[in-house]
């Protein structure tokens, strides 16, 4: 029996109907941008395997340095335990993420980094016996498929089956180029309400949601009416950190700076699993107290994996080299020239660009965007020349893993030239 065919057998697979979709392709190797096949193709893994990738696949430094670790230790339980990978790594993520941020707390993957952001903030009024239980969203947003990233997310088909479970958010419009004034409203008067806990955004680009984008100064400034009215800011960074908008933070082009910080994804390069919940000294400080109950009572087994933790700091190390920042600015500049060239293709309603991705929104007659038919068209006409793209509905978005070759990005460039030619 083939992969596939095993794998029929016995697996469920995320995000995908299994009784139409396609065998899955069965991946043997990784290496740099390129994925090899159980048949020897090469694809190029143009959107960094689910946005997790950053420095390409099996490099040689992240392996030797897990595997250091691997035999020095593997795991150890984290409360009333600590080791050396989980102190350095927040040490080394506090010098990088903005100055208010003064300690981390660990979990497994981006949506645990999200609901630990929304506990917090929830559990820092309550322990002051304050009543504030409401959470401010963008509408469209994605934070992840727990019950708590699923509520402050968009509602829609992903979260149908579940939507009379989900807790009250209220949705605010997404700040997009001429609607900036309208968010900005919506945000005051929501405010308003006195029992608002905090507001969450994924900043300057909503990935899931299609990659839309929205402008620095905005944000900023919802950022700070949140502030004057006492509302906990969360900026979900688990997409935009370790370099993907082309800074390190998407906070890094703020002025004013979110209270509470989600990263995963890119943490450890894209080789273990782990999440982070970084907050401001005010916020852990309403934790600490004589009083037992007011303790954060979240955990998970596998929090601080030192083998993950021992990743994410290799991945650090490779951050700390120029070529990394040189690799994010000339993909910047390499996008910046296709989308001059592409932007008034008839096929196009829109491209935009921020920093390491760049999306096309295409023309089409089918509104029901994500489980578009054109969607699976896009994926095969892009497998079949051995690059691996997944839209998001209508969108075709490149977002490669930083090593990725200027021929690589180019030849990416080409094929997406011939779609939309076909189109
Ligand atoms: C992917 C993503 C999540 C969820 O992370 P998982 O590791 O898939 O649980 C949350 N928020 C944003 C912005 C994401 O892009």
């Amino acid at each position: 029996m083939t992969i596939q065919e095993r794998d029929k057998n016995v697996v469920w697979h995320p995000f995908t109907q299994l009784k139409t979709a396609p065998l899955p392709i069965a991946i043997v190797k990784g290496e740099g941008a390129y994925f090899y096949d159980d048949k020897g193709k090469r694809y190029i893994d143009g959107i960094a395997s689910w946005w997790v990738n950053v420095h390409g696949h099996a490099h040689p430094y992240l392996a030797k340095k897990v595997s250091e670790q691997l035999s020095k230790l593997e795991h150890a339980i984290f409360s009333g335990f600590t080791h050396e990978p989980a102190v350095e790594l927040a040490e080394r993520l506090l010098k990088r993420l903005p100055k208010n941020q003064s300690k981390i707390f660990y979990s497994d993957n981006g949506s645990t980094a999200v609901e630990v952001a929304l506990k917090m903030a929830f559990q820092y009024w309550s322990n002051q016996g304050i009543s504030k239980t409401k959470i401010i969203a963008f509408e469209n947003a994605y934070h992840g498929d727990t019950f708590g990233g699923m509520s402050v997310g968009a509602r829609n088909a992903f979260n149908l089956p579940f939507s009379k479970l989900l807790f009250d958010v209220i949705h605010i419009p997404v700040p997009v180029k001429g609607k900036e004034q309208e968010t900005l409203f919506a945000l005051k008067s929501a405010l308003k309400q006195n029992d608002i806990a905090a507001f969450i955004f994924e900043p300057l680009i909503q990935g899931a949601g299609g990659m839309v984008m929205y402008a620095p100064e905005i944000l900023s400034q919802l950022i700070e009416c949140c502030r004057t009215k006492n509302v906990i800011t969360i900026a979900d960074e688990v997409m935009t950190g370790f370099g993907r908008t082309g800074k390190f933070f998407a906070n890094d082009y703020l002025n004013h700076h979110s209270d509470i910080v989600c990263l995963s994804k890119g943490l450890t390069g894209g080789v273990m699993p782990l999440g982070v919940t970084s907050c401001a000294q005010f916020i852990y400080d309403a934790f600490l107290s004589d009083d037992k109950m007011k303790t954060f009572f979240h955990g998970h087994s596998y929090t601080a994996n030192p083998t993950a933790c021992s990743a994410a700091l290799a991945s650090m190390d490779l951050f700390d080299k120029p070529e990394a920042f040189e690799n994010i600015k000339r993909i910047e500049a390499q996008h910046h020239m296709f989308l001059q060239k592409i932007k008034s293709h008839k096929a196009l309603i829109e491209v935009r660009q921020l920093g390491t991705i760049i999306a096309f929104e295409i023309k089409t007659t089918d509104q029901t965007h994500y489980l578009n038919a054109l969607a699976e068209r896009i994926t095969e006409f892009f497998i079949e020349r051995g690059i691996i793209l997944r839209p998001l509905g209508n969108i075709v978005y490149i977002l490669p893993p930083y090593c990725i070759s200027n021929e690589d990005l180019n030849y990416i460039y080409d094929s997406v030239g011939e779609f939309l030619d076909k189109q």
